[in-house]
């Protein structure tokens, strides 16, 4: 069954809400080549987001006033225009949140980032699957462990994730192959625990995402055999509770070109915006509650379990 008629079976309706967040994609230039990469980002994907798209999404936020801005690579820090976006975006918009592989963070031309970002007020969202250097390895390359850790260390020293500092560290944990996370909440104290006795390390909130089967994860699901029953677990662990926290519900996702999607997952598939290829200049009011949100079977990732977004989980 397809995820809108399962949607609709449970008498549920999938269409916008109130558009909240405009998340910007700045390119797929990467250091790593993670598994799960639904964008298939490397270093060898040179697509960026030119100075002109640039101004046009820093006009968009300023003409649309969105609540957050979410800015996602690739690495972000590896696209030469970041510092200009992340200044524009802190002075129209109340929350900006960069994702980061760490990695990123700690080369040579990202040095003044952190810094920058402490003056924003900007809450850095950064992947660190697992606990473990073996698990963390496996899916993000040799060497990504301790350089994670050290950036850590480094956002904690400079105040982020500090109690009453207000600069917010999110964790982002996904799980190493075709399989669920286990509940957020009950991971959440795990990582606290574990980080903060072994290593000194401590963070705002932990978001745990299920991996969908897009990009580079897919390549992986079919090579080993994975595809067809990781398909048929998220079918099976639909969630009707899991509908209404949707982020495409209240998600707008602008890739390095200007063009938009509903979210991260429809623009690595190259799906439009409701089903209309729209450009972010073309964009002079935001969606009216009750648009239309264009929908494919990786849908099943957001409402398996309990539920999957760039925010975390939507089920508490
Ligand atoms: S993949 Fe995108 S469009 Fe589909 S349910 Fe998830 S957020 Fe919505």
């Amino acid at each position: 069954m397809t995820f809108s008629d399962t949607v609709k079976k449970h008498g549920l309706l999938l269409e916008r809400s109130q558009t909240t967040t405009l998340q910007v994609n700045v390119g797929l230039t990467c250091d790593l080549t993670c598994r799960h990469c639904h964008q298939q980002a490397g270093p060898h994907r040179p697509e960026q987001m030119s100075a002109a798209v640039i101004d046009e999404v820093i006009a968009c936020a300023r003409r649309l006033r969105f609540e957050t801005a979410d800015i996602t690579g690739g690495a972000p820090e590896l696209f030469p225009g970041l510092s200009r976006l992340v200044t524009a975006l802190a002075q129209s918009t109340p929350k900006v949140i960069v994702r980061t592989n760490l990695t990123a963070l700690a080369r040579p031309e990202a040095r003044s980032l952190p810094e920058l970002y402490r003056s924003c007020g900007v809450t850095v969202a950064a992947s660190l699957p697992a606990l473990n250097p073996e698990q963390t390895e496996a899916q993000r390359g040799s060497g990504v462990w301790s350089a994670s850790l050290d950036m850590l260390r480094r956002l904690n020293d400079l105040g982020y994730g500090r109690e009453g500092s207000g600069l917010e560290l999110i964790l982002i944990s996904n799980p190493a192959g075709a399989f669920l996370s286990p509940a957020q909440a009950q991971a959440e104290q795990r990582f606290h625990r574990d980080l903060e006795r072994r290593h000194g390390i401590t963070f705002s909130k932990l978001f745990t995402l299920a991996n969908a089967p897009l990009g580079r994860f897919r390549s992986w699901l079919e090579s080993s055999g994975n595809l067809t029953p990781y398909l048929e677990k998220l079918e099976a662990g639909f969630n009707p509770c899991a509908v209404e926290g949707l982020m495409c519900r209240s998600f707008i996702s602008v890739d390095w070109n200007g063009h938009l999607y509903d979210c991260d997952f429809n623009l690595a598939a190259g799906i439009p915006l409701g089903g209309t290829r729209r450009h972010i200049t073309e964009l002079r009011e935001l969606p009216q509650p009750g648009s239309p949100i264009a929908t494919a079977d990786y849908c099943f990732t957001c409402t398996a379990g309990s539920g999957s977004s760039c925010s975390g989980s939507t089920v508490p």
